[in-house]
């Protein structure tokens, strides 16, 4: 078994954590070193590192209630713009390896600031990464 994370304390009780929601499937709690006033972590109770190893309950779970969660730290902070982040292995910055989503509040200088380097997509290429994505999806 992988070893257990700083989330998995949060769910097992061990360590608080400034909830805002739960239910079955799912927890949201403030991050402690946030981005901005009112960034919040969605996570699974499903103890996974990354989120291509999630059960489909947990994936509907979490798309269930991503967008009611948006609204409602748009509402408390004022925000009007928003990132949703969510990393998956360190390469990506992924520091706790239990899956998260990050809701991240555009306020003011404060927020997701984003490295974005776009590259360009030959037609060759983009008809191979088709053919391959189709063929893993169809598993
Ligand atoms: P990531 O880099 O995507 O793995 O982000 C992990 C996030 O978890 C960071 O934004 C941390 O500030 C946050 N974090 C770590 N420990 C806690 C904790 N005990 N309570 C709330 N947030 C935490």
């Amino acid at each position: 078994m992988s070893e257990r994370t700083i989330f998995d304390r949060i769910l097992d009780g061990e360590i608080p954590c400034h909830r805002v929601y739960e239910d079955d499937h799912v927890l949201a709690f403030l991050d402690i070193a946030p981005l901005s006033r009112g960034h919040t972590l969605l996570i699974p109770k499903e103890r996974k590192a990354h989120l291509h190893q999630l059960s489909d309950d947990s994936a509907a779970a979490l798309g269930r209630v991503l967008p009611r969660l948006c609204r409602a730290v748009l509402q408390a902070t004022g925000a009007s713009a928003y990132n949703v982040l969510q990393n998956n292995g360190a390469a990506a910055h992924q520091a706790v390896m239990h899956v998260h989503f990050h809701v991240i509040p555009k306020l003011g200088d404060r927020g997701l600031g984003i490295g974005w380097r776009p590259g360009r997509l030959a037609p060759e290429e983009a008809e191979e990464l088709v053919a391959a994505i189709r063929a893993g999806l169809d598993g």
